[in-house]
């Protein structure tokens, strides 16, 4: 039998797949504009596709454990050397791999309310305690949660972007925060969306990595590089901090096509500058339309918007009968809003559209 902090996860839900909508709803799967899973709505870049091919051409044989081509590239990149990097299946894993070794039994992990899901999930999977703290204007509110840190506490998890609602956290509260807290509780902050930052908000958490050993920066590919299937993330750390997360990972948990996609992912700056280009006419748009609607939305640093329909689940209901996916978040204790990854130009007329109507209904 599970122990009770096992049994009492809420499992994560995930958006719903096109076929099975497809299936449930007797419609064509090309029909069907999925809007809910903060995917890159180009698809992958060309070159990571053709990295891809060629890797499935030698299945046979383990990755690279230690991920050696993508570290360099990575290290070329942000300008550290190889050992600061933790690579994952997904930044879930990394998240994960921060839990198992930080996190003890017994301890405790503190992070903001409407927080990203799988905070509380990692958490509780290896026995500790999550202490959530109210959010200000649905964002974190450092002060507050600089304050609940317990002594106890072993992680702080940040998302900046924040995923469901969007929220930024200015750069310099974040290093105000990182000031205060105490050097045993490592900082993870999580930058999943990162490369969707306007120029006017960027910042280099890279270069805090010399001033705070205690901070772990998690990063992936599933967003901008449009590689979600594949699965590959990383974290950025110093290098004892990396290393004992690179000790409790399963080896060869990145797997070797994903490895050489987010290679050449990395190196395509113009996939990178189109799809950031894609998302900002996307919010853009999508942001007229839910104004026009007269629709109260959360100022989004992401590729996703969150907005208050009120009877969250009925105006999904209704979005799906039309073929429309998008994600309720009532599971993030939002349950009057929904949440839109913002889509190619028809794709966001689609969702506005089917969402004028379904709330006339
Ligand atoms: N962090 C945040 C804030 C996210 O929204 C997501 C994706 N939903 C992830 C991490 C994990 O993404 P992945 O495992 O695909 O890298």
């Amino acid at each position: 039998r599970a122990p009770e902090y096992i049994r009492s996860i809420s499992p994560y839900v995930p958006g719903k797949p096109i076929a099975e909508l497809a299936r449930e709803m007797g419609l064509d799967e090309s029909t069907i504009v999925k809007l809910a899973s903060n995917e890159n709505p180009l698809g992958m870049s060309p070159k990571a596709k053709a990295a891809a091919a060629a890797a499935v051409g030698d299945l046979a044989r383990y990755p690279d454990g230690n991920g050696f081509g993508l570290k360099q590239a990575l290290s070329q990149k942000l300008g550290v050397s190889t050992d600061f990097f933790v690579l994952g299946n997904g930044s879930n894993d990394v998240l994960e791999l921060a839990a198992r070794a930080f996190l003890p039994a017994g301890g405790s992990a503190v992070y903001a309310q409407h927080a990203f899901a799988v905070y509380p999930l990692v958490t509780q999977s290896v026995g500790a305690r999550g202490i959530e703290v109210p959010a200000r204007f649905y964002g974190h509110d450092l002060a507050a949660m600089a304050d609940a840190i317990a002594e106890d506490t072993r992680i702080v998890f940040l998302a900046n972007p924040n995923n469901p609602t969007g929220t930024f956290i200015p750069s310099a509260l974040i290093e105000a925060f990182l000031e205060r807290v105490r050097s045993d509780v490592i900082v993870l902050l999580d930058e999943a969306y990162n490369e969707y930052l306007p120029s006017e908000l960027r910042y280099d958490s890279v270069q805090w990595l010399a001033r705070f050993p205690n901070l772990v920066i998690s990063r992936t590919f599933s967003k901008i590089y449009g590689l979600a299937g594949l699965r590959i993330g990383y974290a950025v750390a110093n290098p004892a901090v990396a290393d004992l997360m690179n000790r409790v990972r399963a080896p060869f948990n990145a797997n070797s096509v994903a490895l050489a996609a987010a290679e050449a992912a990395l190196g395509d700056d113009d996939f990178l500058q189109r799809s950031f280009e894609t998302n900002r006419a996307g919010m853009a748009q999508i942001i007229k339309g839910l104004d026009a609607l007269n629709l109260e939305h959360i100022l989004s640093a992401g590729n996703f918007v969150t907005f208050r329909v009120g009877d969250g689940a009925g105006v999904n209901r209704r979005l799906l009968q039309q073929g429309v996916i998008v994600r309720p978040i009532g599971n993030y204790g939002m349950p009057e809003w929904l949440r839109v990854t913002i889509g190619l130009e028809a794709e966001n007329v689609r969702f506005l559209e089917a969402l004028a109507f379904a709330l006339k209904a």
